[in-house]
């Protein structure tokens, strides 16, 4: 295998509420986090689309916010991530559900979602990539 692989990354940023039960430090209770969501994605064969309107792109940028928002940022911005999800609500459970959830809603596009991190404060975050 030689040659480039090119990737793209989209950010992404919503406010939301949570409590984690049974922690035991202060996250037990009701707080707020403003969570950046890095989604980065890449074509199968790690090049670029050859024809039409997404000609020498990986995925129109457009095209890929408007599906994170869709998705993802829609269902929990400002909301409180306890009543929206079943699981704990960990960053690493969201990121590795966000995964899931990305992966299945961008193959359509020919793209797979090489990585995602999630940032519950500026400098704690969780990365979630495929195992090959
Ligand atoms: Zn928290």
């Amino acid at each position: 295998m030689s040659g480039t692989v090119i990737k793209v990354t989209k950010s992404f940023t919503f406010d939301a509420a949570h409590f984690l039960p049974n922690h035991k430090g202060k996250c037990s209770s009701m707080h707020g986090h403003t969570y950046r969501l890095e989604v980065m994605v890449v074509r199968e064969d790690g090049k670029l689309i050859e024809h039409g309107s997404e000609e020498g792109m990986v995925i129109d940028f457009s095209d890929l916010k408007a599906i994170v928002n869709a998705e993802v940022i829609e269902k929990v911005d400002h909301k409180l991530l306890n009543e929206v999800f079943s699981f704990r609500t960990t960053a690493e459970n969201m990121a590795a559900h966000f995964f899931s959830v990305l992966t299945d809603k961008l193959q359509p596009y020919g793209v797979k979602v090489e990585k995602i991190r999630l940032f519950e404060t500026p400098d704690s975050y969780v990365e979630v990539e495929d195992h090959e």
